[in-house]
């Protein structure tokens, strides 16, 4: 894989069909300055598929297509910065001038995310007349729970999942298209047996790299160190890593190079815009 100019890679026969991951928010916690938290757009063969919506996406997901456009959305886990953006979408949706749509707009929720949203919803009300709406959600976005155990057939490519050792429950994706190559998120988490099995073989790995060190966190396994990325990377025997999810004011560039000394795989830092094609 090559990253010309405009920090896109490229590793695929000029004229064949798309598989691409392009960061629209790769903050943790809450926006880098500029920034945005947990986002990503991946298209393939012309859909459009949105990978969860922490705070800061909509406005980035805006430069890249019409809200109308997108096929669908998924949301690895209930934590604010990977969905709270989600009110921000409806409220688009509703009442922003490119949301209309001839249907609702599907969302795969992880288990147990759609009460939360139901409590999120009932915070928001349209008109004082009316009171809180029975559903806030609909019929602009279609509420749907994923099957982790399942395989998620979306349009151009298939999301298979596995849970991810995090704080609450969360699930790692991948993302399979007709021709074989797969693209994996690992969503939040630390050091995973079943995200290193999800990953195996995989053209591109985007794992969250929170901890700068795993140095005084040694009792905290919720989010990966550099070096465990890498070596995560390494056994699943991907391609290529991406690391995400990580503080602008930690030293990214040595994160990098520490999670390189631990695979024999490029390794790339996500930052807003950037995109890899597979
Ligand atoms: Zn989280
Ligand atoms: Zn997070």
């Amino acid at each position: 894989m090559r990253r010309p100019p405009g920090g896109e890679n490229v590793d695929r026969p000029l004229g064949a069909p798309l598989l691409r991951w392009t960061v629209l928010g790769a903050s943790a916690v809450r926006p880098n300055p500029g920034g945005a938290c947990a986002g990503y757009l991946l298209e393939v063969d012309g859909a459009h598929h949105l990978v969860d919506c922490g705070p800061g996406v909509v406005a980035r997901l805006l430069t890249h297509v019409r809200l109308r456009d997108v096929d669908s959305v998924l949301v690895s886990h209930g934590h604010p910065d990977h969905c709270l953006e989600l009110v921000v979408l409806r409220q688009a949706l509703r009442y922003g001038p490119d949301g209309r749509r001839d249907a609702g707009m599907p969302i795969y929720l992880a288990p147990g995310m759609h009460a939360q949203l139901d409590t999120l919803g009932a915070a928001f009300i349209d008109d004082a007349a009316t009171g809180p709406l029975p559903d806030y959600w609909s019929p602009v976005i279609v509420r749907r729970t994923f099957d982790p155990a399942a395989v998620l057939e979306l349009a151009g490519v298939a999301v298979t999942f596995a849970p991810t050792s995090h704080y609450v429950p969360c699930w790692a994706m991948r993302f399979t298209d007709r021709h074989g190559r797969s693209i994996v998120y690992g969503a939040d988490g630390g050091p995973s047996a079943a995200v290193t099995a999800l990953a195996q073989g995989a053209d591109l790995l985007i794992l969250e790299c929170t901890f700068p060190t795993r140095r005084g966190r040694e009792g905290d396994l919720g989010h990966l160190a550099p070096d465990e990325a890498g070596r995560l990377a390494a056994r699943a025997g991907v391609r290529r890593l991406v690391l995400t999810h990580m503080f602008a004011t930690d030293d990214r560039e040595a994160m990098r190079q520490a999670a390189a000394a631990a695979c024999d795989v490029p390794v790339d830092l996500a930052r807003e815009g950037d995109a890899w094609t597979v």
